[in-house]
């Protein structure tokens, strides 16, 4: 709690509590390169992580090997009680615990909006057509958008089709929420609206990762920035002290470069 615009409804878990998300010495290689080396990082439930750094550090791998979408190949991943290191049958459950948010939106495009947001509650949580109708309104309306359920993707903007994604994710009542560059594919005057649709899930005490570079939001909504380069965890501070005294040479060109 380092923050002053930190809301007053977010309680991160005490400190010596369980992290909801454990990853301790972690390596990772695409094929020869490697692309993780030595990662260590433990998220409590209800923080807010910003993840930044320059293109190819491994941000995307890192926060994709959380849900599984990539596997490593020495360490240990532990989300929720949930060792995903362990072998294979741990895999549907731990999507279930944690959605995530592309930069493309990966929306279904032959899905209507409201279909894109019932499936996968229907496969994996089994849940009825109405029960996952009903939910699927809910989120969408906390998303601002419940008059386009009925359309398809490509009839909606990037800003309401990303705000779609991360109704969508929410379906799946997830206790976890992963977001890759969400904003940066989006038009300039679309990145509001889903940055203000992330700080809403933040106040509500969503545990998230953020991979942006959206800097402002990283100040207001974050308890922690991590700064990766080569695969590796640089640096990591409060965003205050991380903006304001950043300690190591790479963070401050970085910072030099975006800020
Ligand atoms: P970032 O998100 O920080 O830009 P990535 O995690 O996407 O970084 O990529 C880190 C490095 O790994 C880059 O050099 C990238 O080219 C490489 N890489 C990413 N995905 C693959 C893959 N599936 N196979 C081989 N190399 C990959
Ligand atoms: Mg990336």
């Amino acid at each position: 709690m380092t923050d002053t615009m930190q809301s007053p409804a977010h309680i991160p878990a005490a400190a010596g509590a369980e992290p909801i998300i454990r990853i301790e010495a972690v390596d990772k290689w695409y094929g020869k390169f490697q692309v993780l080396t030595g990662i260590n990082l433990n998220v409590a439930a209800g923080e807010r992580i910003v993840v930044c750094g320059p293109s190819g550090s491994g941000k995307s791998t890192l926060i994709r090997c959380i849900n599984r979408l990539e596997v490593v190949q020495k360490g240990r991943i532990v989300v929720d009680g949930i060792d995903l290191t362990a072998g294979g049958k741990n895999v549907d459950s731990v999507r279930q615990e944690v959605g995530m948010v592309f930069q493309q939106f990966n929306l279904f495009p032959h899905l209507t909006i409201l279909q894109n947001c019932i499936l996968a509650p229907m496969r994996s949580r089994g849940l009825s057509q109405e029960e996952a109708e009903t939910i699927a309104m809910k989120y969408l309306t906390r998303v601002r958008i419940p008059e386009q359920a009925k359309k398809y993707p490509s009839q909606l903007s990037g800003g309401q089709q990303q705000r779609v994604a991360i109704a969508r994710a929410l379906c799946m009542t997830p206790k976890i929420m992963l977001f890759d560059e969400p904003t940066s594919a989006l038009d300039p005057e679309m990145v509001k609206e889903v940055l203000d649709t992330m700080i809403g899930l933040a106040d509500d005490g969503m545990t998230m990762l953020c991979v942006t570079h959206e800097m402002g939001f990283a100040r207001s909504v974050a308890d922690r920035v991590i700064f990766m380069a080569d695969g590796k965890i640089i640096e990591q501070a409060p965003p205050q002290q991380f903006f304001s005294n950043p300690q190591n040479e790479k963070t401050r060109n970085f910072l030099g470069q975006i800020l």
